[in-house]
C-alpha cells in the first residue's frame, strides 16, 4: 500500500476512535486533508483513497492546483488578504474559507461573491488562546462581529474555527477547544437569523483527538495524512 494511504488509513481509525470515546458518531466528523506544500500527485493519491476535502492555506498555491484539480471540494484555511478574495469567488468548488477575521474581509467577501452571483460559506476564525502570533477575532468581539455579518446575503456564516498553539502535550490545549465549544453552543441557541452553527473548525496532526473529543465536526490534517512538510 502507497505510504499516503496506510496513514490516512491510520487517521481514519483514530478519528473513529476519538469520536467513539466521546459518545459521537464518527460519520459527524469531516477530515479535510491540509495539502499545503505537497505535490498533486500525492494529492490525487489521497482523494483515491477516499478524501473528498483539501485545504490550503495560500491563495497562489489553492490556484495552481484547483487549476489542475477543480474536481475536489477545497478550502482556504489560511489568512486571507482582501485582495486575494476575487479568485476564490472564481472558484466554484471553493466549499469553505476557515479563516475570516475581520470585517473588512467579510465585506469583501460579500462583494466579490454577489459579483460571482454565488454564496460563499465561510466560519470565523477565534483567536481562543489570545495568541499574539496567531490571527481571529478575540471571542469578546464575536457578538458585535455575528450582528454585522447576519444582515450579508451572499455570505454564509457555517460556524466558527481555530488555531490553538503548538504543544508537545495536546491536553494542555484541551481547554481551548472546550471554551470554543461553548461559545459555539452559545452562539448556536441564540438562532440569529442569518448565522449558522454547523461546523466547528479544530484540531490538527498533533491535538485533533482532543478536538474531537471536545466537539469539533471539522478536523484539519496535513502531516498526518501526508508526512512531513518541505517548504523549499
Ligand atoms: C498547516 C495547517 C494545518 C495542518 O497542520 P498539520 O500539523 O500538518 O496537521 C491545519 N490548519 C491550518 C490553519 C494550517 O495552516
Amino acid at each position: 500500500m502507497q505510504q499516503v494511504k496506510k496513514r490516512l488509513k491510520r487517521i481514519k481509525e483514530r478519528v473513529k476512535e476519538a469520536a467513539l470515546k466521546a459518545g459521537r458518531n464518527p460519520e459527524d466528523i469531516k477530515v479535510v486533508a491540509v495539502s499545503k506544500t505537497h505535490s498533486l500527485d500525492k494529492i490525487k493519491q489521497v482523494s483515491q483513497a477516499g478524501i473528498i476535502s483539501f485545504g490550503e492555506s495560500r491563495v497562489q498555491e489553492l490556484r495552481d492546483k484547483y487549476e489542475t484539480m477543480p474536481h475536489l471540494d477545497w478550502h482556504m484555511i489560511g489568512h486571507l488578504q482582501r485582495n486575494k478574495v476575487k479568485y476564490l469567488a472564481r472558484m466554484k468548488n471553493c466549499k469553505l474559507i476557515h479563516s475570516v477575521d475581520s470585517l473588512r474581509l467579510a465585506k469583501k467577501i460579500e462583494d466579490r461573491a454577489q459579483k460571482a452571483d454565488r454564496q460563499m460559506n465561510v466560519l470565523i476564525q477565534v483567536n481562543i488562546a489570545k495568541d499574539k502570533n496567531k490571527y481571529g477575532l478575540a471571542p469578546e468581539k464575536i457578538n458585535d462581529f455575528l450582528t454585522k455579518v447576519a444582515t450579508l446575503d451572499y455570505l454564509q456564516v457555517k460556524g466558527l474555527m481555530t488555531l490553538v498553539p503548538y504543544v508537545d502535550d495536546p491536553e494542555e490545549v484541551r481547554p481551548y477547544f472546550r471554551e470554543l465549544r461553548e461559545l459555539f453552543t452559545e452562539i448556536k441557541a441564540r438562532q440569529i437569523s442569518g448565522i449558522k452553527m454547523k461546523e466547528l473548525s479544530m484540531g490538527m496532526t498533533n491535538d485533533f483527538e482532543i478536538a474531537i473529543e471536545e466537539g469539533a465536526t471539522i478536523v484539519r490534517i496535513g502531516r498526518g495524512i501526508f508526512g512531513a512538510r518541505d517548504y523549499k
